[in-house]
């Protein structure tokens, strides 16, 4: 008699949870490597986190991906957690057994394979500005410096967020934290990353332009099919270049599959297999 065996069952939680592209990529990713899983998204509020995840864990689920506005709570519920998850105190990515739910963050390593690798960008010696102080900014601070920038500024609507954020890397004296209303247009900038939720919750922007001059790179970290209000933005107001984070999205997304099923997916032509136009996904001044 044949036995039919589930499919492993993986997915992805926060709120709001619609505009997620994850289950689209890590079923390509499984197509690739013809493994079989099953991988969802699911609408989690913060009151449901615990009982979500203990309860995707008895049902036989083997990983999670966590996105907002979790990724810190999360931290909560889980038994061990990996170095660069505890470097962000953030995590994105949950390994589950039936013994222990491992927390990791995946989301560095997802930026600096996007831009070292897919757009050529280097960062050591860069002048960096990132913009919001959420989940996001603590999964891509430590990697970032890691890189050697020249120094990096979080500049966050709330300012005591970003000195909060930022004073986990005390030592790090290239580290600053401002409001972005305090932002200095003698500050000059080569790399501007936009790690607020202003792409999500199509709020309008409410940056000040001279932080832009010709010759910086701007990355939105929210993706969408069309050029971001952030990227049109950012040519507007004379960006070299702009890009939005699907590459992060596709390469964090990668890192955490192999975290799970210990095999790496080939990401290089994931972006034509989910539609994406290249000019949609970059922007660069005429
Ligand atoms: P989060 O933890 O909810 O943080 C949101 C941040 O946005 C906060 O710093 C918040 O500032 C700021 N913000 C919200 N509305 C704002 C406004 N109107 N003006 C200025 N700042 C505003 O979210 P997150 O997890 O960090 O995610 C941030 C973004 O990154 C999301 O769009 C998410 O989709 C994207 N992301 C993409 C990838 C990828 O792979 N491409 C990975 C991770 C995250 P306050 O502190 O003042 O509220």
């Amino acid at each position: 008699m044949v036995q039919l065996i589930s499919a492993d069952q993986y997915g992805v939680i926060g709120d709001p949870i619609s505009h997620s592209q994850s289950p689209s990529i890590h079923k390509l990713f499984a197509q690739q490597l013809g493994h079989s899983i099953d991988y969802k998204a699911y609408h989690v509020s913060e009151n449901q986190l615990e009982s979500f995840i203990y309860e995707f864990r008895k049902k036989g689920g083997r990983g999670l991906n966590i996105t907002l506005p979790h990724k810190t709570t999360a931290l909560k519920y889980v038994d061990i957690i990996n170095p660069r998850a505890k470097e962000a105190d953030a995590i994105n990515t949950l390994i589950i057994d039936e013994e222990k739910i491992i927390g990791d963050n995946t989301d560095g390593i997802g930026l600096i394979n996007d831009l070292e690798i897919n757009f050529n960008q280097s960062l050591k010696n860069k002048r960096i500005l990132i913009l919001g102080a959420g989940g996001a900014t603590l999964g891509i601070l430590s990697p970032l410096l890691k890189r050697e920038p020249k120094n990096i500024l979080v500049a966050n609507r709330t300012a005591s967020k970003a000195k909060i954020v930022t004073s986990k890397f005390k030592s790090n004296f290239s580290l600053d934290a401002c409001g972005i209303n305090e932002l200095d247009s003698e500050q000059i900038f080569d790399i501007i990353i936009n790690a607020t939720s202003i792409g999500i919750t199509k709020q309008s922007i409410n940056f000040p332009s001279f932080i832009i001059t010709e010759n910086t790179v701007c990355y939105d970290l929210s993706y969408s099919y069309e050029p971001t209000l952030f990227m049109r933005w950012s040519v507007e107001n004379k960006a070299k270049l702009a890009i939005q984070g699907w590459g992060m999205l596709i390469e964090q997304a990668a890192a955490s599959y192999c975290l799970w099923r210990d095999k790496k997916p080939n990401t290089s032509s994931i972006l034509k297999q989910l539609n994406i136009n290249a000019s949609s996904q970059v922007l660069r001044r005429l």
